[in-house]
């Protein structure tokens, strides 16, 4: 017999989507999280975060040194960002399909970024989210937004 919808096979998937400050200033956050359920992905934690240089330090350690780093740490302090825990078979790559391209521009339509997103001739893209992009960044992003979830 299949495995009761309570017992699952494999360990649930979990990933860190963040709707970043210019998402929430724009009164989008709603919208992502929309985007989130409606895939049939569920909610399992969130909360609205304005994040530390140091949380920002940690999490952005992979682009440390690039040109746009700077400015990315600094776009990120502007304001509250919503930090969402998204969870369901496939959510990492999942998630990255509903958010499209990194470059707004280039973003097809029909994601979170083409749909809603734009250059606005700044020195970092503003694309409105962030998706973990593999399961040990998802469970390090994780543990960096939600110590003990
Ligand atoms: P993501 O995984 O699609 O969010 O992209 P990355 O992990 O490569 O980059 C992190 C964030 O840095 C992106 O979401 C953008 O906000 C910003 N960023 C990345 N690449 C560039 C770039 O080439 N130019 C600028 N201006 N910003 C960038
Ligand atoms: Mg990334």
């Amino acid at each position: 017999l299949p495995a009761a919808p309570s017992t699952p096979a494999q360990p649930v998937e979990r990933t860190l989507v963040l709707v970043k400050p210019d998402g929430v200033r724009r009164g989008l956050s709603g919208e992502v999280l929309r985007r989130i359920e409606t895939k049939g992905y569920t909610l399992a934690a969130v909360e609205l975060k304005h994040a530390t240089p140091e949380l920002l330090a940690a999490h952005y350690a992979e682009h440390e040194g690039k040109p746009f780093y700077a400015p990315l740490v600094e776009f990120m302090l502007s304001g509250p960002t919503l930090a969402v825990v998204a969870e369901g078979q496939g959510v990492i790559p999942g998630f990255r399909s509903l958010a499209g391209a990194t470059n707004p521009t280039e973003a097809a339509p029909g994601t979170i970024r083409g749909d809603l997103g734009r250059d606005w001739g700044l020195k970092v893209q503003q694309n409105l989210v962030h998706g973990s992009d593999s399961p040990e960044s998802a469970a390090r992003e994780i543990a960096l937004w939600f110590p003990g979830l």
